[in-house]
């Protein structure tokens, strides 16, 4: 069913500005790092974000005669996104929590580099979430003459502050994302991120264009936050020639959770060195091995004898989703705490979207 736009003639969205480009500005040796309080200060700057009938950080009504009238948080010490860990993930979610009754809807301004991974280690966190949460950032800083910095934090605001999407979204470059399904797919175009296995939920244009029946339904419980994650996590990307003691080194203790990052459907060398033992020992001595593709679309599916292995050996088909999804949901479900056999029945089950059951 389709919500109906609300009626208010205000929406209240949190900004928390984290860092990244967006925010960043040269410093002496021409390079660009995010510098304290320079956000807000290009935002309150910024006519298109003021409506200067009304009290500062309050946007013109849209075409739809709303308002949306914004705080801007910045954190002390804003961050190229390269530099966020799993600390940061919790407290970006505890900071939500704190604010969740006083808004209707929050924006996190990220660094691309790591967006993707944020929003999907959001996504899990933010159990029964029934608000917009969208990420937004820019490859061009806001206080260059053209960038995408105010296109993109518009959008997102926009978004936020009109259309009940009860997700963790990721918006850039027109198009919202799921963000437990986006990648970032170029490191210099402005059509940065990509939701490859997924189309996006939302598309602007002239229109604003919703596909709510992909949008997850509002859960119908409260918010909890679990911001327990497991640390001892990595990925792999599967190469021809890879050998079994580079195998075996990989995944000594205190590795927890792998995702294996295989060939094409899920396929990983069967035949020589025995590389499937490897895994299959190290399954059996609790590691939990989730496998997905390295290419950018489609799912892992034991179609061939190769990938069949795999499964045989007790690792999980991940199907379509994403390394971010992937190794955030590892983390996310070993830091729960859960017995073994559950964390593998549910890393290959969708919890927030992140992938396609049955494709
Ligand atoms: N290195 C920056 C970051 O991720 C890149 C960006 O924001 O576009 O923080």
């Amino acid at each position: 069913m389709v919500p109906a736009e609300p009626t208010e003639p205000m929406s209240r969205v949190l900004v928390l500005y984290t860092g990244g480009t967006i925010g960043m500005r040269k410093n002496a040796r021409g390079v660009y790092e995010p510098v304290a309080g320079w956000f807000a200060e290009q935002i309150a700057q910024q006519p298109q974000l003021h409506d200067p009938t009304q009290p500062k950080f309050t946007t013109r009504p849209s075409a739809s005669g709303r308002r949306i009238h914004y705080d801007v948080a910045a954190y002390e010490v804003p961050l190229d996104s390269a530099n966020l860990d799993l600390s940061h993930w919790a407290r970006f979610a505890t900071d939500i929590e704190r604010a969740y009754d006083d808004y209707d809807a929050f924006v996190v301004v990220h660094g691309t580099d790591t967006m993707a991974y944020t929003a999907s280690a959001l996504a899990f966190m933010l159990d029964g979430l029934a608000k917009p949460v969208i990420l937004t950032g820019a490859q061009i800083p806001i206080e260059r003459l053209r960038n995408d910095a105010l296109d993109n934090l518009l959008g997102a605001l926009g978004i936020a502050g009109h259309y009940a999407i009860p997700e963790v979204g990721l918006y850039f470059h027109h198009k919202l994302l799921r963000g437990c399904r986006a990648t970032k797919v170029d490191a210099v175009g402005l059509d940065a991120f990509a939701s490859p296995n997924l189309p996006p939920l939302a598309e602007v244009g002239v229109d604003v264009k919703v596909a709510w029946h992909l949008v997850r339904p509002a859960p119908a419980g409260p918010l909890r936050v679990h911001t327990r994650f497991d640390p001892h996590v990595a990925s792999l990307r599967l190469y021809p020639g890879i050998t079994r003691r580079i195998l075996e080194n990989f995944l000594a203790p205190p590795l927890a959770g792998l995702v294996l990052e295989s060939f094409g459907a899920g396929n990983a060398p069967d035949r020589d060195d025995d590389l499937i033992g490897v895994l299959r020992a190290a399954s059996e001595r609790g590691v939990v091995i989730v496998n997905v593709s390295q290419c950018l679309k489609g799912h892992v599916r034991p179609s061939y004898a190769a990938g069949q292995a795999l499964v045989d050996a007790g690792v999980v088909p991940g199907a379509d989703m994403t390394p971010e999804a992937a190794l955030t949901k590892l983390a996310y479900l070993l830091g729960q705490g859960l017995p073994l056999d559950e964390v593998r029945a549910l890393a290959g089950r969708s919890l927030r979207g992140e992938l396609t059951e049955d494709p």
